[in-house]
């Protein structure tokens, strides 16, 4: 049998120096489908994407003020570089020889979520009953965290982990990982196939914790860090590196230098780590850390504040530390699920927002008791509702949404649905909720509607998530 020849394609011609009499029947029919195949990819990847739906988009006024905006007929274009093109009320039908449509009905087509504070270890112990902070580190968390020093382990719960992340409308997160080099890039992995933009962080710890989980030489840190950032790290890409000691008490002086180098020494990455959850760990602090003049002062001291700093919970602030979180840009990762679930605080949201301190919602897995954002936004509102304060939906959203979103990506400059953000979304299917379907047919405001779906969201409602202008989740399963 003769060489049948090399199968190219190059957009209008296929297969002209290909030798079909070398081949059996089946081998033919089964070669002309991967052509088939290989052509419509390659011309629906240079297409614009038209998607039709109810459209909702959330923003910001120039005071800060969340609103919604909403095209009950409306259309998205995805241009060929996946950003959006057009957001508005649907045009006139497109030719799909120049794009694909994809009509979704009256579903909703919302941004999608971000997430900037989740344990990726965490999220199989979910509701491990009964302790505080520091007794809940102890007696759960860093048991489950030694199980990752296991690769194989690791690797089958990240992709588990990302796909639950990306089916519940989260397509961005700030990620800790366990202290193990070999999790993280396993996770760093599974984010990349499951299409996950994600800050993710190897955590660093050298004190009061299990041995197995402490970097006992720094070089480690150092060396896995450098490694993990060359190998993944993507400014204007989705994914970045987190600089990640777990908490000022876990971490010497010498550790928390080490990773104030590691943040100026690599531009674009993140730090994250914990700041003021609970009283008993400010006191903690301040026996370790005598010379502070207060819990930020530690992490102030090492470099560690910036517009590229997310310090999860800062519920027991001061006066000067809020004003110096301001100063420095530093954003906060407020986890009301986990707050309520330890029973550490509430942070103050109206004084966070005064003093114009960025922040945004996050689900804190595992002491969060949930993967999916709307019903953190639930905690949210019920647990600023007993601070006095009522929070809009559109509130609960853009801090669930386009708000973590841009101190993730701040470099994409636009997001939800402006002209050249990414197009990231959701597609929920109002007929799939009964609730919210009635509310729709009332004609409520669509501020009443997104409230009513806070408490109302089931997970058969999401019809598809898009990242990039990629289907990434349709029909109950990740692609
Ligand atoms: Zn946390």
């Amino acid at each position: 049998m003769t060489d049948p020849g090399l199968i190219r394609y190059d957009g209008s011609n296929i297969a002209n120096n290909f030798h079909w009499s070398c081949l059996s029947y089946d081998a033919v029919v089964k070669v002309s489908r991967s052509i088939t195949r290989i052509k419509s990819e390659m011309e629906s990847k240079s297409k614009r994407k038209i998607v039709y739906g109810h459209v909702v988009d959330v923003k910001r006024d120039k005071h800060g003020t969340a609103f919604f905006k909403e095209f009950r007929q409306g259309e998205l274009e995805i241009g060929l570089d996946h950003k959006i093109s057009y957001c508005g009320l649907r045009r006139t039908d497109c030719q799909s020889e120049v794009c694909d449509v994809y009509d979704f009905k009256d579903s909703l087509l919302m941004p999608s979520f971000s997430d900037i504070h989740l344990h990726f270890p965490q999220y199989e112990m979910i509701g491990s009953h009964g302790e505080d902070l520091l007794g809940w580190l102890n007696r759960y968390t860093f048991p489950i965290e030694m199980k990752y020093s296991d690769l194989k382990y690791a690797q089958s719960k990240a992709k588990q982990f990302v796909g639950d992340l990306v089916s519940v409308g989260t397509t961005s997160a700030a990620i800790y990982s366990s202290s193990h080099f070999e999790s993280t890039n396993a996770l760093l992995d599974a984010c990349n196939s499951g299409g996950l933009r994600a800050v993710v962080g190897q955590v660093a710890m050298n004190r009061h914790a299990p041995d197995a989980l402490l970097t006992k030489d720094l070089h480690d840190y150092e060396k896995h860090f450098s490694e993990l950032f060359r190998k993944w790290h993507v400014d204007d890409g989705r994914l970045k590196l987190a600089v990640t000691p777990r908490f000022a008490p876990t971490c010497s002086d010498d550790l928390l230098n080490l990773c104030g180098q590691l943040l100026k020494g690599n531009p674009g990455a993140f730090l994250q780590t914990h700041f003021a959850e609970t009283q008993a760990e400010i006191d903690w602090v301040q026996s370790l850390f005598p010379k502070s003049r207060d819990y930020l002062d530690v992490y102030e001291t090492y470099d560690l504040c910036g517009v590229n700093s997310i310090l999860g919970h800062g519920i027991h602030v001061t006066k000067s530390e809020m004003e110096r979180l301001n100063q420095t840009r530093t954003a906060i990762a407020h986890c009301p699920s986990s707050n309520l679930f330890l029973g550490s605080g509430v942070m103050n949201w109206k004084q966070m927002r005064e003093q114009n301190i960025r922040f945004a919602l996050s689900t804190d897995i595992g002491a969060g008791t949930s993967i999916c954002m709307w019903d953190i936004m639930g905690d949210a509102y019920k647990s600023q509702k007993l601070m006095g304060h009522t929070l809009t939906a559109a509130d609960l959203f853009a801090a669930s949404s386009i708000d973590g979103a841009e101190i993730l990506f701040p470099e994409y400059q636009s997001f939800g649905f402006d002209v050249g953000a990414r197009a990231d979304f959701q597609v929920l299917n109002a007929r799939k909720n009964r609730f919210l379907e009635e509310r729709l047919g009332r004609n409520e405001s669509i501020d009443e509607v997104i409230f009513g779906l806070i408490w109302s969201w089931t997970q058969s409602m999401v019809d598809a998530v898009f990242i990039d202008g990629d289907i990434r989740f349709e029909s109950g399963k990740c692609k």
